[in-house]
């Protein structure tokens, strides 16, 4: 069954819902943004979540409240990061709470994946193919979100996340949740040698389908559910969406299918 269902919020927007988490904590509201019911215009049309994207700013400023409004917290709660493809996991607390929200410049710098045990704050990273990874630990309450695009995946950030969580929160691997998001799919991720061989350095050996081309589809689904695993989440606990971005261009933004485009915002966190 697909884990992330498709809603139509009060306020109009479509958006993915993780909704089996949802209903195991009804405080905690977690999901994936379409690109529809936001202010924006051409190709970043129209809920383009991304200040970096040379879009209008205020146009995107309209687009976040929309979200954090449709996804139950104050726009201040709304708290992100610069993302550079990189494996650094930031620990978000209470003093972090709406960096990022209005402005680049108070984003918190150079991390790709946030966790916090905070409840009021709203962690957001954003996404056009790359994979989103969403985190849940129902016994210590922490949650975070991980943004791994092939680079990111073969930096292993799925499992940088894991380690962070324990050494910030205690969690015990066999205790999380983990979610993949909608992403672009082995259907339409074309790459080259280059790519399968920073996946073999990451110790993965699975994931990938050679083509007549010479090239491959890469499916950073698996990969990163692989990663998950060997930190020790259990199989069980570990659900991977099918909806791939470049295939429903109705739906979502695709920088591969697109080029430059405009950013779905992947969330999670605890209403208060
Ligand atoms: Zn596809």
């Amino acid at each position: 069954m697909e884990a992330f269902v498709r809603q139509e919020e009060e306020n109009g927007l479509i958006t993915f819902r993780l909704a089996s988490w949802q209903q195991r904590d009804p405080k905690l509201s977690a999901g994936f943004s379409s690109r529809l019911g936001g202010v924006s215009r051409g190709r970043w049309d129209s809920l383009n979540c991304a200040l970096h994207v040379e879009d209008d700013p205020e146009h995107v400023l309209v687009n976040r409240h929309r979200l954090a409004a449709a996804a139950g917290f104050d726009f201040a709660a709304w708290t992100c990061a610069e993302q550079v493809h990189g494996k650094r996991v930031a620990v978000v607390g209470t003093a972090d709470r709406g960096r990022g929200r209005s402005s680049r410049d108070t984003a918190i710098p150079e991390a790709d994946a946030l966790i916090t045990d905070e409840p009021g704050i709203m962690l957001v990273t954003f996404y056009a193919d790359c994979v989103p990874i969403y985190y849940y630990d129902p016994v210590v309450r922490a949650a975070g979100l991980a943004h791994a695009g092939w680079r990111g995946t073969a930096q292993r950030i799925a499992g940088e996340t894991v380690q962070a969580m324990r050494a910030s929160y205690g969690s015990k691997p066999e205790n999380l949740y983990a979610a993949i998001g909608p992403s672009i799919g082995p259907c339409c991720y074309e790459v080259d040698e280059r790519v399968i061989g920073a996946m073999e350095a990451a110790g993965l050996t699975a994931g990938w389908t050679a083509q007549d081309s010479g090239r491959y589809m890469l499916n950073l689904q698996e990969l990163n559910r692989q990663i998950l695993i060997q930190e020790g989440i259990l199989p069980d606990n570990i659900e991977i969406s099918t909806r791939c971005t470049s295939c429903h261009a109705a739906d979502f933004f695709s920088h591969r299918r697109d080029g430059p485009t405009g950013r779905m915002a992947s969330w999670i966190g605890w209403k208060r």
